[in-house]
């Protein structure tokens, strides 16, 4: 239990091989996360995510996810500015009296 948090990044238990190996077989590899409207995405799951990231490799905590939705869920904060970007850099050109001859 007693894990030592001096360091928050990326602190792997030294069974972690093992651990993965068991969510994976435990979500019978199948992707756990769920789209907004509810349904579960259930892709073939390779990767094991840390749902509230952090520290805590606790069972609990852990769960199957395909590529895709680890990707997507480690990026989401940086994909939604970057589209929000492109929609507000997407306006019409003003036209201008002075630059009309
Ligand atoms: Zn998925």
């Amino acid at each position: 239990m007693a894990w030592h948090s001096s360091t928050r990044r990326a602190r792997l238990p030294a069974d972690w091989p093992r651990r993965r190996r068991r969510i994976l077989r435990r979500d019978a590899h199948s992707c756990q996360s769920r789209f907004t409207d509810g349904r579960l995405c259930g892709a073939p799951a390779n990767q094991v995510d840390h749902i509230e990231p952090g520290d805590d490799h606790s069972d609990s905590n852990l769960q199957a996810l395909c590529e895709w939705c680890h990707t997507r869920k480690s990026s989401s904060e940086g994909g939604r500015a970057a589209a929000l970007t492109r929609v507000r850099t997407h306006r019409p050109k003003p036209t201008h009296p002075a630059l009309e001859d």
